[in-house]
C-alpha cells in the first residue's frame, strides 16, 4: 500500500471525492495536507516563482506539507474537463497545465509525482483512460482499475448532489467520508449573498479571511455557483456573446450571471485572487454585468499573501450595512 498526498489546494475543493475513492478502491492510502495556516502560506511563498498568484503559492505550501509524509504527490495536469466555449477550447488557466512542472522545478526533496494529464474534451472515455494510467503506475489490474473508476464516479455524483443542497464542499466531503453530518440552514437569514469566484478561493478559509464564517456570523445564507447544476451554468453561457477560454472563470461568470437574475439574492460577492491574469477580465465583466442587473450591489474582494482578517471584515461589514440600509429603505 502507498501513501498518496493530495494538496488541499486548487482543484481539491471540487474533484478530491473522485481521486479519494479511485485511490482508496485501490488500496492505497489518501493523505490530505492539513488546512491552510501562515506557516504553510509562508513555505508555498518561499518555494514558488516570484511572480505566481497566491493560489499557485499556496498550492507550493500544501505539497511542501505532505512532501515527507507519503510515497506519492498528487498533481495532475490539469487540461479540461469538457469540450465548452468557441470551437470546443476552453481548458484550465496556463498555471493549471504547467502545475506539475513549476512543482517539480521549484522544489527539492520531493516524492515522485503523479502527473497525469487530464484532459478530458478528448472524449468520453478519457476519464478512464486517466485512471488507466494511474492505476497501471500503481500496479494494479484493467478490472481493479475499471471497478475503483465506477465506484469514484458513483460518489463524485453524490458530492455533486450534496452540493445542490447549498452544501459547501468540506462540509460535503465530511459528511461522504467522516459521518458529518449536515449543519442546520439558517431559517430566517437576514440577507442572502452569493459568493462567487474560484473553488481555492472561496473555500480556503484562511486565504480569503475567513468570509464564509464572518457571513455566517452575520446571519446571511451563502449561496456560490458550485451549487448550481451545469444546465443552470449552461444557460447562463448562451446568454453571453462569448465565453471566457478558462473553465473555472467560466463558471464564477456563469454563476454570477444566474445570481444576478435571482430577486432573492442582495448582493454579490466576487473574491478574487492578486495577479491573476484571468480575474482581472472576470472582475471587470461582472463589474458591468452587474449594473446591467438593475445595480445589483457588487462586491470584489482581492486576496493575496497579506489579506489579514481584519482588512476583509471591515470592507464585508460595510458592505452589508450598505445592503441592510438598502432594504429598509425600499
Ligand atoms: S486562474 Fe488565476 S488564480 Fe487561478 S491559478 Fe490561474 S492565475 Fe492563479
Amino acid at each position: 500500500m502507498s501513501k498518496i498526498g493530495i494538496p488541499r489546494s486548487l482543484a481539491y475543493f471540487i474533484y478530491f471525492p473522485f481521486w479519494k475513492t479511485f485511490f482508496e478502491e485501490l488500496n492505497q492510502e489518501v493523505i490530505v495536507s492539513s488546512p491552510t495556516t501562515r506557516d504553510i502560506l509562508d513555505d508555498g511563498v518561499r518555494e514558488a516563482v516570484n511572480d505566481a498568484c497566491i493560489p499557485i503559492k499556496l498550492y507550493h505550501g500544501h505539497v511542501a506539507d505532505l512532501a515527507s509524509k507519503v510515497d506519492y504527490i498528487f498533481c495532475p495536469r490539469l487540461v479540461s474537463v469538457r469540450k465548452h466555449g468557441d470551437f470546443g477550447t476552453e481548458t484550465f488557466c496556463p498555471k493549471f497545465l504547467g502545475l506539475p512542472d513549476m512543482v517539480r522545478l521549484a522544489m527539492d526533496n520531493l516524492p515522485p509525482i503523479i502527473d497525469v494529464r487530464v484532459d478530458l474534451k478528448q472524449g468520453k472515455d478519457e476519464l478512464l483512460n486517466v485512471c488507466s494510467q494511474v492505476g497501471e503506475l500503481l500496479g494494479k489490474s484493467e478490472a481493479e482499475i475499471k471497478k475503483a473508476y465506477q465506484r469514484a464516479l458513483l460518489v463524485q455524483k453524490r458530492f455533486k448532489k450534496l452540493l445542490s443542497q447549498n452544501m459547501m464542499p468540506e462540509e460535503a466531503i465530511e459528511i461522504l467520508f467522516a459521518n458529518g453530518e449536515r449543519k442546520p440552514l439558517l431559517i430566517q437569514p437576514d440577507l442572502q449573498i452569493a459568493v462567487v469566484g474560484y473553488p481555492y478561493a472561496i473555500y480556503d478559509d484562511y486565504i480569503n479571511g475567513r468570509i464564509l464564517s464572518l457571513l455566517e456570523k452575520e446571519n446571511v445564507r451563502v449561496y456560490t455557483q458550485d451549487m448550481l447544476s451545469d444546465k443552470m451554468m449552461n444557460r447562463q453561457a448562451r446568454n453571453l456573446p462569448k465565453s471566457m477560454f478558462w473553465y473555472f472563470s467560466n463558471r464564477a461568470v456563469y454563476g454570477a450571471l444566474h445570481f444576478m437574475q435571482q430577486k432573492n439574492i442582495d448582493g454579490i460577492i466576487h473574491i478574487t485572487a492578486f495577479a491573476c491574469g484571468p480575474d482581472s477580465i472576470v472582475d471587470r465583466l461582472l463589474e458591468i454585468e452587474a449594473r446591467r442587473h438593475g445595480q445589483i450591489p457588487y462586491l470584489a474582494i482581492a486576496v493575496d499573501e497579506h489579506t489579514g482578517d481584519a482588512g476583509v471584515r471591515t470592507r464585508v461589514e460595510a458592505f452589508l450595512d450598505m445592503l441592510r440600509f438598502r432594504r429598509d429603505k425600499s
